[in-house]
């Protein structure tokens, strides 16, 4: 029998076994394949959600869904925290002790966020990258927010964080939102830090976003790295002495890969690991694994971390597994398709005829993002896009 073990039902995690277990359905139900997913969590809450969560667009009980519903019925779900991956000897070790061997291992344990750094943010932290509770904690206090001035503070001094655009479209979400449904934006001064000299890597993205920062009289501060916050005095201080205060600070946490990882010592000096950025095939200097892939988050293969990559190399790495254990011996590569959802504008009824505005820029290796326009079209397509996401973790689409 082939064993294939997938480490983490998040998207990616989801995607693949719900793509593997459609190809190999027959040799399931004979006994001659297994695939089993481990994760430590019943739910899954889609983060992609958050920031339109955050700007009453989207519900609780619309993000969250259980992972044994998404997942098709031959899939062996074990609930368990991964504790350890020994890569030599073909085994993951849960919590509980039990070792789980495998022919193919997928990892695709996402990242985790580190609130030790800088100093004082843990004592003053109101984020939208989750979890969800505190995304309707920082909800309520948009709603209530009458006047003064929200920063918001991206920390990020190595690894890049998930959906690069977030702190960038959560602003003009914040923005409309303001302006439009609390009518409260006259009164609201907002900037926006970040450590890059930019506000999204592909340059016509960036573009778009400036000039709608311009239009909308959003604040930036680039190669802002924090250094310190200051609760009491309500300040965020950079590593070359620069003070801004605020009345709401949102943050963007510091993002690192799984402590299993770390413990493990099979990733890079942040928990993240390393792969080939085709095959997706795990590779540390002379270390080889062509047994072992890594998806999503929990690679660092300089690839935008979002559920829509995700979603691409969950194609490939299934495809390719299932050939290989056919003996078919058809292969694909990945080719970097990256998508980072825009959304500039949310849709305000009584004030008919605003409309939300969206598109979806898409790049890969070979190509950058083409020049585009968010449009009121493209809004409602996204919104679509969210509501329909259980159909993509179930490998539908
Ligand atoms: C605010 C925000 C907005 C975003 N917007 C978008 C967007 O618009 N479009 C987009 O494409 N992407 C977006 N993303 C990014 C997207 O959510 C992630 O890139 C995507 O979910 C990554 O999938 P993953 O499977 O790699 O990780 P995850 O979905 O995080 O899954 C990891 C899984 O591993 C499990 N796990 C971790 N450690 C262990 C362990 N030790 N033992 C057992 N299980 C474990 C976790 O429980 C989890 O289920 C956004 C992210 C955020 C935070």
């Amino acid at each position: 029998m082939k064993r294939v073990l997938i480490l983490g039902a998040g998207t990616a995690g989801l995607i693949v076994a719900n793509k593997l277990s459609r190809d190999l359905r027959r040799e399931a139900v004979r006994g001659e394949v297994e695939v089993k997913v481990i994760d430590r969590t019943d739910s899954y809450v889609l983060e992609a959600g958050y920031t339109l969560l955050l700007v009453d667009q989207l519900r609780q009980e619309d993000i969250i869904y259980r992972k044994r519903e998404l997942l098709d019925p031959v899939i062996t779900f074990y609930k368990g925290d991964v504790t350890k991956i020994d890569l030599k000897n073909r085994a993951v070790e849960t919590h509980d002790g039990v070792r789980h061997s495998y022919d193919y291992l997928v990892i695709a344990l996402g990242a985790r966020y580190d609130l030790s750094y800088p100093p004082g943010l843990s004592n003053d932290y109101n984020t939208y990258y989750g979890p969800l509770e505190k995304v309707v904690e920082l909800r309520n206090k948009l709603r209530e927010f009458k006047r003064g001035r929200i920063v918001q503070l991206v920390v990020m001094p190595d690894e890049p964080i998930k959906c690069p655009i977030a702190p960038a479209k959560s602003s003009l979400l914040i923005d409309g939102y303001l302006r439009h449904i609390t009518q409260t934006r006259a009164q609201v001064e907002y900037y926006l830090l970040t450590p890059t000299d930019h506000l999204h890597a592909q340059p016509e993205v960036n573009k778009e976003l400036l000039l709608a920062f311009q239009e909308r009289g959003l604040n930036v501060i680039f190669n802002f790295s924090a250094a310190e916050v200051d609760p009491k005095e309500k300040v965020v201080i950079s590593e070359s002495g620069e003070k801004v205060k605020y009345d709401l600070l949102i943050s963007v946490p510091l993002h690192r890969g799984p402590e299993a990882v770390a413990k493990s010592e099979i990733g890079n000096p942040f928990g993240f690991l390393p792969a080939d950025r085709r095959t997706l095939q795990y590779r540390r200097g002379k270390e080889h694994y062509d047994d072992v892939y890594i998806l999503g988050d929990v690679a660092s293969i300089g690839v935008a971390r979002a559920g829509a990559t995700a979603h691409y190399q969950a194609n490939v790495v299934a495809y390719n597994i299932s050939c290989e254990i056919k003996g078919l011996g058809c292969r694909r590569l990945y080719q970097g398709e990256a998508i980072c959802p825009l959304l500039s504008d949310v849709p305000a009824p009584a004030n008919w005829p605003y409309k939300g505005r969206a598109w979806m820029p898409w790049w890969n290796y070979g190509h950058k993002a083409d020049p585009f326009v968010p449009t009121d079209w493209g809004w409602w397509i996204m919104k679509m896009y969210y509501l329909s996401i259980p159909l993509t973790l179930r490998g539908l689409i």
